[in-house]
């Protein structure tokens, strides 16, 4: 059947997007995109236990930072909506109504202390064809009872009536045929009286068909519920317009076993939220990927291909070609490890292919937070400097190891550096190296290198031990770029104002 590709992100805000909901929202994404389809965001709050202030606009604003696009939505719109299941009460009531008129589904009154009674009584106790007559519900009790009882105002649930013996088939488009028997399902709950709110199934699939999904993209955890989606389907008659169902594989611990948690990141020091995450009831910060530094672009690219791959070994891909590249038939069936040290590898790339004046945006934050104002040096300098030293970062906060010197000079010098070069006539030879600097016709480094090599040999002087004091009075080590570029960058007067500085400041090794 063809049918236009209207795809859903479906998460519930119950905390931080976590790192693999990303993923899932992006491959949800790429897929629609390459097929000209729909992307729609729809908020699943209908567990207003596990509801967390601020996860919904968190959300939002993870995946406006990753450039993953949404069609339809809460702040979006679309003819499809509320896109929020806490405002869709009236049509799960309805969609309730028509399973108990049809008989699919059935009232229980059974309050949490007999359902624990039931469960101690009766060993794997599963509310089912085998034991739902021995339970208070619709179809053990006389019909005025359980008026009496709903008028009353008594709680109840509404559960689904699950038929034993069939066999359900899940198609699932990575992995095929999946047949189980219904028998093992229980009888679920789709609605509770006493919140006037579905459960998490019923509200799902109910959205999905009146949204008009056509695939169903989500993490392999929900593979367990497909059995009874299909059933739910089935018992509405929708089974002609079932979306294709595809459930994604795991993410891994890095060593590939078990499942990625908090806890890894924590442990290897890697974010799995793309966020910070200030938590609203314990105050605990966890650190996002755009905090620590990573590029949108990075993450998406590097997310990607965490369990799929473009057919050949491309790695670097712009969402773009991401999404002409796209499809299931390259994505793994098995849990993708998450090598995080390839995260920082794509943020390293992405970082040498971003423009130097960006770049140099993103950088003067982090000079701000270092103690210089990025005011007082232009946008050229800045961006003369992180094209100097960008080569050497995997993140733009990394730029100020590499240069904090062209922002200011050093205070300390390495204890290691002075020892192998600054020898007794170390501050003669750079005394006269600063006459030498004050004579040059120019100061960019083509002019001042040559000169300076030449003193060097004419004087007969240890080319090593020359430069790298020189380096260590303008660095604070021997570290660095090319030394005549960060002369030239710094300019003679600091040039020259730092080594007598070095001279003063440093002391023969011990
Ligand atoms: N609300 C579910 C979640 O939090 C949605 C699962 C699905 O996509 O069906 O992930």
């Amino acid at each position: 059947m063809d049918r236009k590709v209207r795809v859903r992100f479906a998460p519930s805000p119950t905390g931080p997007l976590h790192i693999g909901g990303v993923r899932t929202a992006l491959y949800n994404y790429l897929f629609a995109r390459r097929n000209g389809g729909d992307m729609i965001l729809r908020i699943e709050d209908t567990d207003s236990n596990r509801f967390v202030p601020g996860a919904e606009e968190y959300i939002n604003e993870a995946l406006a930072w990753l450039g993953i696009g949404i069609d339809e939505g809460v702040r979006e719109g679309g003819k499809y909506g509320p896109y929020k299941q806490s405002e869709r009460r009236d049509i799960y009531r309805d969609h309730v109504k028509r399973l108990l008129d049809s008989g699919r589904a059935y009232i229980a009154f059974d309050t949490p202390e007999e359902l624990e009674a039931a469960r101690t009584a009766t060993p794997n106790f599963q509310y089912d064809a085998t034991t739902r007559l021995r339970m208070r519900n619709s179809l053990s009790m006389p019909a005025d009872e359980v008026e009496k009882l709903i008028e009353a105002g008594t709680p109840y649930v509404v559960r689904f009536r699950i038929e034993p013996g069939r066999d359900v088939e899940v198609n699932d488009l990575l992995r095929g045929k999946v047949t189980i028997n219904s028998s093992i399902l229980d009888d679920k709950v789709l609605y509770k009286s006493a919140d006037d709110l579905p459960t998490y199934h019923l509200a799902n699939i109910v959205d999905d068909h009146l949204m008009e999904i056509s695939h169903v993209i989500r993490g392999e955890e929900w593979l367990p519920s497909a059995p009874l989606h299909v059933l739910l389907y089935e018992a509405f008659g929708w089974e002609e317009t079932r979306p294709e169902f595809v459930h994604l594989p795991l993410l891994l611990k890095p060593d590939g076993k078990g499942k990625l948690s908090k806890r890894d990141g924590d442990r290897l020091g890697f974010p799995v939220f793309p966020l910070e995450w200030h938590d609203p009831k314990t105050g605990a910060i966890s650190t996002g990927y755009r905090e620590s530094g990573y590029l949108p672009e990075a993450v998406i690219n590097f997310l990607a291909l965490l369990g799929w791959n473009p057919g050949d070994d491309t790695e670097i891909m712009s969402m773009d070609e991401l999404i002409q590249k796209f499809s299931f038939d390259h994505c793994s069936r098995s849990g993708a490890k998450f090598a995080f040290d390839k995260g920082r590898w794509f943020n390293h790339e992405y970082i040498q292919s971003t423009p130097d004046c960006e770049l140099a945006t993103l950088f003067r934050p982090v000079l701000k937070s270092k103690g210089v104002n990025p005011d007082d040096f232009s946008d050229d300098y800045i961006t003369r400097v992180v094209a100097l030293v960008k080569g050497r970062v995997n993140f733009v906060a990394e730029l100020w190891d590499q240069a904090g010197f062209f922002f200011v000079a050093p205070k300390n010098y390495a204890e290691k550096d002075i020892k192998k070069r600054w020898k007794e006539d170390t501050p003669a030879i750079l005394n006269e190296l600063t006459k030498v600097l004050a004579s040059l016709p120019d100061f960019n480094s083509k002019t001042a290198e040559p000169i300076v090599l030449d003193w060097v040999a004419q004087n007969g002087y240890h080319l090593g031990n020359v430069m790298n004091a020189f380096r260590l009075t303008l660095v604070g080590e021997c570290k660095g770029p090319h030394i005549f570029d960060i002369t030239e960058m710094i300019g003679r007067d600091e040039t020259i104002r730092r080594i007598n500085e070095g001279i003063d400041n440093i002391s023969l090794p011990g």
